[in-house]
């Protein structure tokens, strides 16, 4: 999507790590009308799809998620990072490894707001290595509802994550995809 590919070349920032910095208008700031642009491009690879439900993790990809459903008129659930490695039996559960902070953390959703009747859109800011769309598909499996798919903002594609789980059958859309990020200069697919 050229519209977003400008605003990272514009505002983005490349951190050591790996890491691309998006602050100014995705995950810390939000730039609101332009995140509706986004919301709207994922709506339109959607549309059709039966999506009733879009799930993804807390915190940084609830703003894009809030934005992408409302398109879709259904209702987000935003996977939780759990306190403790207790899991109660009225939650589903799956472990995810951070790629920013480096930890491991229990994810969970309560079973109330997922059932075998939904049709899930996974929605997320970023795609690495691919462990947190993983971990949301686990939990999904768990409800036994349907994956329609993924909608990703930035996929760095060279990290391998969103090939693998297109390898296991899972449709991921993502809206720029990041050949290579070297010397802090940022090349797209
Ligand atoms: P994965 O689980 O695919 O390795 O990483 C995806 C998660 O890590 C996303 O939920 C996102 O929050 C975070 N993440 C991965 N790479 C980046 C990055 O380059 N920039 C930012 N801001 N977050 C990232």
């Amino acid at each position: 999507m050229k519209l977003l590919e400008d605003r990272i070349l514009k505002d983005g920032k490349v951190l050591g790590g790996d890491v691309l910095k998006v602050d100014s208008f995705l995950n810390h700031q939000i730039d609101v009308p332009f995140l509706c642009e986004l919301g709207k491009e994922l709506h339109r690879l959607y549309e059709g799809a039966g999506v009733n439900k879009v799930l993804t993790i807390e915190a940084s990809g609830i703003g894009i998620a809030c934005i992408t459903a409302q398109y879709f008129g259904c209702p987000v659930v935003f996977a939780k990072k759990a306190k403790t490695s207790n899991i109660a039996d009225d939650l589903y559960s799956a472990q995810v490894h951070s790629y920013t902070h480096g930890v491991t953390n229990n994810i969970v959703v309560s079973r109330s707001y997922l059932s075998p009747e939904d049709r899930v859109l996974i929605i997320d800011d970023f795609l690495a290595n691919g462990c947190a769309l993983e971990g949301l598909t686990e939990v999904c499996q768990q409800a036994g509802a349907t994956v329609v798919g993924c909608g990703i903002v930035v996929e760095k594609q060279y990290q391998g994550g969103g090939d693998k789980l297109r390898r296991s059958g899972i449709r991921v859309e993502s809206l720029a995809k990041i050949a290579a990020m070297t010397d802090g200069r940022i090349t797209f697919c």
